[in-house]
Order: C-alpha cells, then structure tokens, then sequence
C-alpha cells in the first residue's frame, strides 16, 4: 500500500522559492570583484535566476546541458547555482586554481556548452578558449556592460555579456517540475592521483545533504546566522552551504576572491558574521592576522574546519584568544561532501581539559544518512575500538555511485560500498579519526605510523610554520618517517627542539628518522599538500644520507 501523502520531487528550485516566499528579506550580502560590496534579498536571488534560466533557454542550453562556471563566491555564481540547475540543466563549477591544461580536460570530459567566468578569470578564458573551440558556443562574462573585457575568442564562440542577457530576459519563466534524481551540479576532483574525475550531484542527493547539514549536530543554520562561506563555490558546491542557507533562511555573506586574513577579519566584524566555514589554511591566515594586528572578532560564534586534518591549536587558539568555537567536519568531493561532522554526545559533553580535547580533534560521527565503517587490505570489517586503523568505506544518499561518463554503481563494491581511500578509526562512540590518506600512510616494519598526526604535532613547535611527512625508503623497515619542515618567517630550525616535541605524544618507533627543512612545500589547486610530488623527491633521502654518512640506519 502506497502511503497517502503528496509526491513533491526534491528540487533545487523549490529551495529558492521557498527562501524567496519565506525569508525574502534575508540578505545576500558580496564582496565583488570590483571591491565593493553587493546586497540584496532572496527575493532577488529568485527573480533574478528566473530570469537567468529565461536567458539559458534563450541561447538554446537543454535540460542536462552542462554550463560551467569560473568564478568566486558572490552573488551572480548564487544566481547560476538556483538559475542552471533550475532549468534542469548541469551547473559545473570549475576550480580556477587549475591548470589552463587541466581546465581544458575537464570542460572537453564534461562536454560544457556555455562557460561563465568572472572578470578576474578573463585571461584564463582566452588560455583555454581556443582548445575548446566548436564546443563551447559562448562565453559570458559576469559583469555589467561597463566591464566587459575585450577577449579574442575562436569564431563560434560569442562573448556574452551576464547584466545584458539578465536585463533581456522577462521574469515570466515558471520553474519545471521533473525527477529528483535529475543531474544538477558537476564537481571535479582535483587530480591529486590521476586525471580529475567528475562527480554528478543529483537534485535529490544535494537537497538531502543541504537538509542533513542543516542538523543541529552539523553546520546547523539558523534564519538568525550570518554565514560566511570561505570554502569556494568552485569546490565541493561550498560544501552545500549556497543551498543549505536560503533553506534556513540564513543570510549568506559572500566574500569574492580575496581570502586572506585581514580581508576576512574585516568583513566578519563589517556585516556581523556569525558562522563561517573553510579549509585549515585558512584559518591559520586569519589566526596570524588577528594576533599580528590585535583586531578582535565580535561576532563570530562557530567555524567549520574541514577539507584537511584541523590541527589542534585552531581549537585551542581561536576558542582561548577570540571566543570561537571551531568544529571538525570530514567529507571529499564524492560525498557531498559531508560525510563527518564532531558534535558532542552524552558519553563526552561534560568533559573539559585534555580529554575534551582528544574527542574535538577527531573528524567526527556521521548525520543520519550516511553509513561507514573500517577494513583491513584483505577487506574484512575492523571493530570500532578507536585503536585498529583501516581503509574508510562510506554508503549513502549522497555519495557518489559513479564518476561522470561512467556506469551507474561502478564506483562502489558488490555491497554498495565507496572506498574512500582514507584510512581512519573510529572509536566505540562513532567518532571516526583520519589517520592518513591509503597512499600517504607509511608502513614501518609492517605496521602504520600516521602522517597526519605526526604533522600536527610538528606544527605545534613555535618556531614551524609548515609540516609534511612523507615516507622515505628504508633498508631494515621498508618505510620510515621523513619530516619537512618550513620554518616561521623570522625563525630558524633546531632540528633536535622539533623531533623533542614528540616525547611522550607518540610511540618512540614512530619518531621521524630525520628532519629537514625546506623553503617551502607544494600545494594542490585545494591548498592540500601534494604528497606524491614529495614523495618522488624525497623516496631515497635516507637511503642516500646513509650512503653520504656512511652509517647503517637511523639518524
Ligand atoms: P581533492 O581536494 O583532492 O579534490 P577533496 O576535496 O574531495 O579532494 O578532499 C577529500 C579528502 O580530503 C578526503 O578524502 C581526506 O583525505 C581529506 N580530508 C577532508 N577533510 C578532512 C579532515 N577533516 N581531516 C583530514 N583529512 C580530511
């Protein structure tokens, strides 16, 4: 028997809607390009990304056509976010910190028949423009008339300009009705290993997530905040915030291109940002500005930290110093990506000191929704003890099945299950801690040491401003520690003062074989560190110190 209740497919048009009819005078507020700042209500949002989809049919895009996007968090990628996927066709966000080579692969794997790009990104359109001439048919710059750049561009590709094509439209477009499981957004992973490979967010998979993060024990917003989502919109949708926001009836505060941290310190007191959310990078820049300059948050309440391992000092430092609480999250491009968020349970609230603590710097339980859990390399299911690391595997209504151009349900094994390609624990309460990435693990003697912890406790030395540990080559134990250091500006390294740090917060086995101090580390176009590159630098180092030094083994 079929239950009796009305059949209203999940769609992301009816999130702009709703916010429109039911917080219309919720803000979108937007640092611009330009430098200044733009502020209008969901009522606009709506109007305006109607007109958007009257214009996207105007230049003959189709349902499930994808349209990409260059460009940063502000209003007219909001307005592409709502307008793009309400039509029914695919809003594809492009990270701009790629390769002109990598962007060129991905548009060509994605098949994208229109590209918006903000002024910012004009040279960058006319890099990759001519590779993707007779696919692309036109490029729309997000700007008025009055800054539309001169491009040249391959024939067959127009250069368009947004406020014309918005200015042009009639606002008479109904939103259509269609199956929830209809593609709405593309994502690239950012090609860390290989090629990056498209994940394809469906209308229903994004609105379960937007509703799942807006949980209380999640992001949790609130018509009352005041967000501010550093993570870009170019990378994992901003983790569902631009969507999870109009559903509160949050007002989303938009910071453009500049992320440093004096630009975000004076924006969150200008337009009293309540929450924020972004990668560790991030919050390391603001931490220094803040203490450099001695300005003070007066509204900030919550930060999400996710996307890289938080080190522990963000929550002490921000928490003691300015009053923020800062919470963990876990997630990847294929979950959404939320997958992990650190709230409290009964079993730890009431803990202080360093036990709290042991429990906040852990990646966190799932929402309801998804499901994980730990096996070893021969797949058998480890316990939840919190002690046996093993290879994550998550399932879920959010998670992806397939990449883009694949079959459905070939990303996942015979019981539907993702590898994540983390390798975690989780201890008896669900609380799941990244220990490493499969590959980045290093395996001394046969068992694991965890590069991740050993960088966070690098860091906390005063005098380390930057961390990595790769695993170097080792004649007795296969694989041993090498850490890299970058040094604070101003600072110099004492090597032996960096591996004291260690006494007592790590078996002695797991202790770097040596320490060396580098200028600087290499970065992925998502700020994390490019491990492989290290790796193929500094695979031999021990093995040839030894040759230099003429010893046998550890430093
Ligand atoms: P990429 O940036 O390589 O495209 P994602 O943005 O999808 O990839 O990043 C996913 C990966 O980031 C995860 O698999 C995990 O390794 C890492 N990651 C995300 N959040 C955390 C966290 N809180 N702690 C440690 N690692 C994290």
């Amino acid at each position: 028997m079929l239950g009796l209740m009305q059949d209203q497919p999940l769609l992301i048009s009816h999130i702009i809607t709703h916010a429109a009819r039911h917080h219309g005078a919720a803000e979108v507020v937007s640092k611009t390009v330009e430098g200044g700042i733009h502020r209008y209500a969901y009522t606009d949002v709506e109007r305006r990304s109607r007109r958007l989809a009257r214009a996207l049919q105007a230049l003959d895009v189709r349902a499930g056509d994808r349209v990409a996007t260059l460009a940063w968090n502000g209003y007219r990628h909001l307005e592409l976010y709502y307008g793009v996927s309400g039509m029914a066709a695919v809003c594809h966000t492009i990270n701009p910190r790629l390769s002109a080579d990598d962007i060129v692969f991905i548009m060509r794997d994605a098949g994208d028949v229109l590209l918006f790009a903000e002024t910012s990104f004009a040279g960058l359109v006319e890099a990759v423009a001519e590779r993707l001439a007779g696919q692309v048919r036109a490029v729309v710059m997000m700007a008025d008339r009055d800054r539309m750049p001169s491009l040249a561009l391959p024939s067959g590709m127009a250069l368009l300009c947004y406020e014309e094509l918005i200015a042009a439209a009639d606002e008479e477009y109904v939103w259509p009705g269609f199956d929830e499981r209809m593609a709405a957004s593309l994502c690239y992973t950012s090609g860390t290993t290989g090629r990056p490979k498209g994940v394809l967010y469906s209308h229903r998979s994004s609105l379960l997530h937007a509703y799942a993060i807006s949980m209380a024990d999640v992001i949790g917003l609130r018509a009352v905040d005041r967000f501010l989502p550093v993570v870009p919109m170019f990378h994992v949708n901003a983790w569902g915030t631009p969507y999870a926001g109009p559903m509160c009836g949050a007002t989303l505060v938009m910071p453009g291109r500049h992320l440093d941290g004096a630009s975000l310190a004076g924006l969150m007191n200008d337009e009293r940002v309540s929450m924020s959310a972004g990668v560790p990078t991030v919050w390391l820049g603001l931490l220094q500005h803040l203490r450099a300059s001695g300005q003070l948050l007066h509204t900030v309440q919550r930060i999400t930290v996710g996307g890289s391992a938080c080190p522990r000092m963000l929550f002490e430092a921000f928490a003691t110093e300015y009053g923020v609480r800062v919470e963990h999250a876990w997630g990847m491009t294929e979950t959404s990506p939320v997958g992990a968020y650190n709230a409290p349970r009964p079993s730890n609230a009431q803990l202080t000191g360093e036990a709290a603590m042991a429990v906040r710097v852990k990646q966190g339980r799932v929402p309801y929704g998804i499901d994980m859990r730990i096996v070893d390399d021969t797949g058998a299911t480890l316990p939840h003890d919190g002690m046996r690391s093993g290879h994550l595997q998550v399932r879920g209504a959010w998670v992806c099945s397939a990449y883009f151009g694949e079959a459905p349900g070939s990303a996942l094994d015979a019981e539907g299950w993702f590898a994540t390609g983390d390798v975690a624990s989780i201890d008896a309460d669900g609380y799941m801690e990244i220990t490493d990435r499969s590959k980045d693990v290093i395996k001394s003697g046969g068992e694991w040491i965890s590069s991740i912890q050993l960088e966070n406790i690098a860091v906390s030395h005063p005098d380390v401003a930057e961390a990595a540990i790769v695993a170097a080559k080792h004649p007795k134990w296969d694989e041993r520690p090498l850490l890299l250091v970058v040094a604070r500006p101003g600072r110099s390294i004492d090597k032996d003062a960096v591996l004291r740090v260690y006494e007592g917060r790590v078996p002695k086995w797991w202790l770097p074989d040596a320490v060396v101090v580098v200028d600087e580390l290499p970065h992925t176009a998502t700020g994390k560190l490019q491990k492989a590159a290290l790796r193929a630098r500094f695979r031999d180092y021990l093995i040839e110190q030894e040759l230099l030094n003429g010893n046998s083994g550890k430093e």
